[in-house]
């Protein structure tokens, strides 16, 4: 987490629908970001990422709700008149000009003075961390990350309260990506800029975000810290989409749920289902909480399953099983190496402990949780 979250709400987006034509990419989204986060987005393709960012910068209206930033509506405000800050997978740099040129764009718009924009220039390239002899290169003449590095200088160099980052890293290869993206953190904490991050990449949106939004369909269906969302999905969906899970249906019943087709096994589940409405709901563990039996863990259920796969993680094995009638697949993550016993074919006896388990309810997809 970042030391330097204010109180202050630099941005709230409140009953925001966004309409094209007949579709409707935004259902009503409500969000409220605090100065100095880091608020990653994500959620499959087509569920309203980049919508959603479009109608904060300003390209895109909303059909229906407000958007406030710092305290003002943004309704009649022009994009470049917010104090945000947009940055592209595809890096918009002009060809053309030089990169002192380009990383000095925003302000020459703004018509600051020339010696004001020689300064502020050098600044940004001392904190991205670019040689100052490139500033009379042109773009081609550096590689992708440098040019990356160059979008973000052009887009910080105006100060902006809100720096809206929609996707920039994804075009990058494997290790570029993870250098930039320990510069992006670092560039967050240093600049105390509240930042707005789409991705696709949950284990980026892990790494970088204080709080990860998961999106669907145009819906925000849980907005929580990584551990909150990996931990404590409010939603079957956010349970699958963030990491590997185990579900299992199972049936509520007299303060217990039964997995009636898994040899009948019974627990608790943390989160109820004291108060549990709906019967029919699923069971989560995830799998790094499935335990063997004989591991020194205490478990609260058992259940004998025979293993189909083994994956060698490096400092995990990942171990996928069958329920005895084949009805069930689950997914162990077992720490280090493995047992030379189990092989694929082996039968073992498997559990784990009701606290470490949720519910959802089957009808809604949403946590059962205690009145
Ligand atoms: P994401 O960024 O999560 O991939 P988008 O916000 O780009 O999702 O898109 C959300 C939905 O809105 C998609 O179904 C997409 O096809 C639709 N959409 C996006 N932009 C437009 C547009 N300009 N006109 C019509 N439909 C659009």
């Amino acid at each position: 987490m970042s030391a330097d979250i204010s109180t202050n709400d630099i941005c709230t987006i409140d009953g925001v629908i966004k309409n094209y034509g007949n579709f409707r990419a935004l259902h009503g989204i409500n969000l409220t970001v605090k100065e100095g986060e880091f608020v990653a987005l994500v959620g499959p393709s087509g569920s309203g990422k980049s919508t959603l960012l479009q109608v904060i910068s300003g390209f895109e209206a909303a059909t229906e709700g407000t958007l406030t930033i710092d305290g003002e509506d943004m309704t009649n405000v022009a994009p470049a008149d917010r104090p945000t800050s947009m940055v592209f997978q595809k890096l918009a740099l002009f060809p053309h000009k030089t990169i002192a040129e380009n990383i000095g764009f925003p302000l020459k718009l703004r018509k600051v003075s020339k010696a004001e924009i020689e300064r502020r220039t050098l600044d940004m390239i001392a904190l991205m961390q670019l040689k100052p002899e490139y500033l009379t290169r042109y773009p081609a003449q550096l590689s992708g990350g440098e040019q990356q590095r160059v979008a973000l200088a052009r887009s910080m160099i105006s100060h902006p309260k809100l720096l809206l980052l929609d996707e920039p890293l994804s075009a990058l290869d494997v290790k570029l990506k993870k250098v930039l993206q320990a510069e992006l953190k670092r560039l967050h904490r240093s600049l105390g800029v509240t930042f707005i991050h789409v991705t696709h990449d949950l284990e980026e949106a892990m790494m970088l975000a204080d709080h990860i939004c998961v999106m669907k369909d145009g819906l925000l269906l849980q907005v929580g810290t990584p551990d909150d969302i990996y931990y404590r999905p409010t939603h079957k969906f956010v349970a699958e989409f963030i990491g590997e899970t185990n579900l299992f249906p199972v049936t509520v019943e007299n303060n217990r749920y039964v997995a009636t087709d898994m040899a009948g096994i019974q627990g608790h589940s943390s989160f109820g289902p004291e108060a549990a409405t709906q019967p029919q709901a699923y069971l989560m563990v995830r799998p790094e909480f499935v335990h063997m039996v004989g591991s020194g863990e205490k478990l609260d259920v058992t259940l004998d399953v025979i293993v189909s796969e083994t994956f060698n993680r490096g400092s995990t094995t990942q171990v996928k099983a069958v329920t005895k009638d084949g009805g069930h697949l689950m997914t162990l993550e077992i720490q280090g190496h493995i047992d030379a016993q189990i092989i694929v074919g082996a039968e073992i006896r498997v559990g784990w402990r009701d606290e470490d388990t949720h519910l959802f309810d089957r009808a809604t997809d949403t946590l059962q949780v205690a009145a």
